[in-house]
């Protein structure tokens, strides 16, 4: 069985990378005809500079000249907030120092900490987040769809320790999978993390028992129901070095309670004709998450759409493979699959993992590797779903992917309408590849993390910390809305 795991694994990730490489020479060679976009930098730099993304005479995907067009439906208020945010988390020491702050003991302090919280507001929160409640949101999400954008809505939830906390979650999740009837078809897809609705110490345990399962055909799980190829060969099993006990009865029960959950979210969501995307995390719980994952697509997922849609994370040196073996697995039961393909998150925590235990790190050892598996399995997805039903996000903020993807969804004449591609970038970043995807005529969804100012602070801490530094991906952004300020200032006090 393991064999014929192994063969058929290779043969599957042969078929990718050579699909791969026959993507990026088709590109190359059609770029030097001058009518398609470039390859993919060789180096894997993110093109982050006004020079380097505009001089290209080729390139027709993006028209990051003409600020003009770029920043049409933006009013100049926002433009101005937006440069100024992002002008000053590019200053290092002063993000380096908020960060202190807010993880500080002063925190504690009532009266310190409403002032923190309040000039957070304000500032960050309103420009990386979508508001506190669905109805702020369903207002932001209104806005967007006026721009020519859709909204992914994410409440933002932090990592849940007991089946009281899961319940809440599902509550919120629930009453934002509602929000959306009254929304479409502006929302794109309503975001689930896992993390938020099943217990983390039981993603933990069944990821333990699906990894032992895998490597030890005898062994069986008795709780295991249908659902969809979670591991290749070369997946990481280091975390599970000896036979994991079974399921206790209560552990069984309160997977029960997490699958009623996923279930209960998806029916809701799909009640308003809008599909689920669930988030990736680290590889220590990402087997049950993918379990819970495929599980519910094969569920849900109706024969021309798919209504579930996993997460594959680039950076992982086993996600092309498991994402064939998923895809053909899927093909074999006639259902349709979609994914949502990022780089990946937790870089350092499971390099970090990975030494700690001797052992070689699942990540691509270089950046490079990582762009390739990125763009190789973007290829791989959009030549599966160019004639039959299926899903790709692309989630990502690079422009180098952003434009191969484009110039192959045309190649294959995957349009808007088809529901087939959806670009997608977190709100508040990259506007300029958001803006040039939708004037290139592309579906674009922006990733709508809401809840309270004091719920949302981890993810705003990460985008800071993400946005910090000149070199950083917000560069580009910055250049531009510069530029077009200027314009618009030179327009106005010229026609005054
Ligand atoms: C809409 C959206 C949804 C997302 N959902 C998820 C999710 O569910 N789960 C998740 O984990 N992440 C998620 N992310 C975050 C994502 O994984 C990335 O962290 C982030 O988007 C940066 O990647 P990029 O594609 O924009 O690429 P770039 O801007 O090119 O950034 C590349 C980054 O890749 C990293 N990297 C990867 N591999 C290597 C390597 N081998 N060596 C060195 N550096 C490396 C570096 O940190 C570098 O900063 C999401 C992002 C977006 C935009």
């Amino acid at each position: 069985m393991a064999m014929i795991n192994n063969n058929v694994s290779q043969k599957l990730l042969k078929t990718l990378v050579s699909m791969c490489h026959q993507a990026q020479r088709t590109t190359f060679n059609a770029a030097t005809t001058t009518t398609l976009p470039p390859a993919p930098q060789p180096s894997g730099a993110t093109t982050t500079t006004t020079e380097t993304a505009t001089n290209n005479e080729g390139d027709k995907i993006f028209e990051l000249e003409d600020t003009k067009s770029l920043f049409a439906t933006v009013p100049t208020t926002k433009l101005m907030h937006s440069a100024a945010i992002l002008s000053v988390t590019a200053v290092e020491p002063v993000v380096d120092f908020s960060l202190w702050v807010m993880t500080s003991r002063f925190m504690e302090a009532g009266l310190f900490k409403n002032v923190v919280m309040g000039t957070v507001k304000h500032t960050a929160y309103n420009h990386f987040v979508a508001g506190c409640d669905t109805v702020e949101t369903g207002q932001t999400v209104k806005r967007l769809w006026e721009s020519g954008l859709r909204g992914m809505l994410d409440y933002g939830l932090e990592h849940a320790n007991d089946n009281e906390s899961c319940d809440k979650a599902t509550q919120q999740l629930i009453k934002t999978a509602e929000s959306t009837q009254s929304l479409t078809p502006s929302v794109s897809f309503v975001v689930v993390k896992v993390t938020a609705i099943c217990p983390v110490y039981l993603l933990r345990r069944v990821s333990d028992l699906l990894r032992w399962e895998y490597k030890n055909s005898s062994f069986k799980l008795p709780w295991k129901q249908q659902t969809l190829p979670i591991f290749s060969e070369n997946s990481p099993f280091y975390h599970t070095l000896h036979q994991p006990a079974p399921l206790t009865a209560e552990e069984e029960h309160d997977l029960e309670l997490a699958h009623k959950r996923l279930q209960t979210i998806c029916e809701k969501s799909l009640e308003g004709n809008v599909p689920v995307v669930i988030d990736a995390e680290d590889t220590s719980i990402q087997p049950a998450i993918d379990y819970m994952t495929y599980w519910a697509s094969v569920k849900y997922n109706e024969a021309e759409r798919p209504m579930v849609y996993g997460t594959i994370q680039a950076y992982l040196k086993d996600a092309g493979e498991r994402m064939c073996l998923t895809k053909k697995a899927a093909d074999k039961m006639g259902l349709p699959v979609g994914f949502k393909l990022v780089r990946g998150a937790y870089m350092s925590s499971e390099r970090k993992l990975a030494c700690s235990l001797g052992v070689e790190s699942p990540i691509h050892t270089t950046i490079n590797d990582t762009h390739d598996c990125f763009n190789g399995c973007a290829t791989f997805m959009l030549d599966e779903v160019s004639n039959c039903p299926g899903g790709l996000i692309l989630a990502t903020h690079n422009l180098d992917s952003g434009k191969l993807v484009a110039q192959k969804a045309r190649e294959y004449g995957i349009t808007k309408d088809c529901n087939k591609l959806e670009f997608a970038t977190l709100y508040g970043m990259a506007e300029t590849m958001t803006f040039g995807l939708r004037n290139a005529g592309f579906s674009v969804s922006k990733y709508l993390p809401f809840g309270p100012v004091d719920q949302i602070m981890p993810y705003l801490l990460r985008r800071a910390e993400e946005n910090k530094g000149l070199l950083s991906s917000s560069n580009l952004d910055r250049q531009l809305m510069m530029k077009e300020l200027k314009r618009r200032t030179k327009a106005y006090f010229g026609k005054a």
